[in-house]
């Protein structure tokens, strides 16, 4: 079968959420969304998986027998040497845990499981905002900070699959501890909590009258959809905390530039969707002041283009590359 006719599922597998699509080349077929719950265990877990993956191919009018692969996308630490994941913050009881292995058993097709990041970018690399670059990374910005890299056209996954972990890049030495064990990474400063934590303190200040009406005082109420509304109805002093996020961002981006030398850098992730206009400026400027100068000329900074769909594409296209690799 040509390569492009193969059917592949592509999962983006959360701690809160599992989205799975059915693609025929870059055509999506059918996408079904559900939510998990990480307290039921394991087993709930994912029953939850294969019930989302069952009903998915069923929409698309699928047989399971026509289906030629599945690809996820997990956050975590994966090892690929094993092809388990290590660990991953957010769901707890996964720790070295074969889920590749247990797909493969549920439909019966070859399985890779990738780090959720890595798959985003690789969907943005191949179907959007960095289609045709060769040299790119990924800072994707939500409740924390995933990252990813692709040099010389191919993901860069380092020694055990581990790389790319732009969110823990460090950036200040007194900051707050970060999820990782350490102080001071980029996540810990300018993730959503980080955000929404120094938010809560402005609104409490009065900094923030816009949120403290739609919000109140309950920092869990914060999303990123709360602060863009706030943002856009006025709150000057959140808009301006924002940048200063943005800006550190930018300083990340600048060692990676300056390391890497890509010719793109893609920001997505749910505080990007919502907030972007605010955070791609400010995050570019940041990082043209913090570069060398003649590296940083030839970079463009784009946002990423394919939603919530990059890590559900990026991983199906990622599993049907490695059947004819
Ligand atoms: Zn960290």
């Amino acid at each position: 079968m040509a390569k492009k006719d193969k059917v592949v599922v592509g999962i983006d597998l959360g701690a809160t959420k599992i989205l799975v699509g059915v693609l025929k080349g870059r055509k999506v077929l059918a996408t079904v969304k559900a939510k998990t719950d990480p307290s039921g265990g394991e087993g709930d877990f994912f029953a939850t998986i294969a019930a989302t993956v069952s009903r998915a191919l069923a929409d698309s009018g699928l047989k399971p027998a026509q289906l030629a692969a599945v690809g996820a996308g997990c956050p975590g630490v994966l090892d690929i040497r094993t092809n388990r994941i290590i660990s991953s913050a957010n769901i707890p009881f996964i720790k070295d845990y074969p889920l590749a292995r247990k797909l493969q058993k549920l439909l019966k097709v070859p399985a890779t499981v990738e780090n959720d990041a890595n798959m985003g970018l690789y969907g943005e690399q191949q179907f959007g905002a960095a289609a045709g670059c060769e040299h790119v990374a990924g800072f994707f910005l939500g409740t924390g900070i995933g990252g990813a890299l692709i040099l010389d056209g191919k993901l860069y996954r380092g020694c055990s699959g581990a790389a790319g972990e732009l969110g823990h890049i460090f950036v200040d030495p007194l900051g707050p501890g970060c999820g990782c064990g350490n102080r001071g990474c980029l996540e810990s400063l300018a993730g959503r909590l980080a955000l929404a934590g120094e938010a809560a303190a402005l609104a409490a200040r009065g900094g923030a009258p816009r949120l403290m009406k739609e919000a109140g005082a309950d920092v869990r109420k914060f999303k990123s959809g709360a602060l863009a509304r706030a943002v856009a109805a006025g709150d000057r002093q959140l808009k301006d905390l924002v940048r200063r996020k943005a800006a550190l961002v930018g300083i990340a981006m600048a060692n990676i530039v300056n390391t890497l030398d890509p010719e793109c850098v893609v920001l997505g992730g749910g505080l990007m969707e919502a907030l972007g206009e605010v955070i791609l400026p400010a995050a570019e400027e940041s990082m043209r002041r913090h570069a060398m100068p003649d590296i940083a000329a030839h970079v463009t900074v784009v946002p990423a283009k394919l939603g919530d769909m990059a890590i559900v594409m990026g991983a199906a296209q990622w599993v049907r590359d490695q059947l004819d690799a």
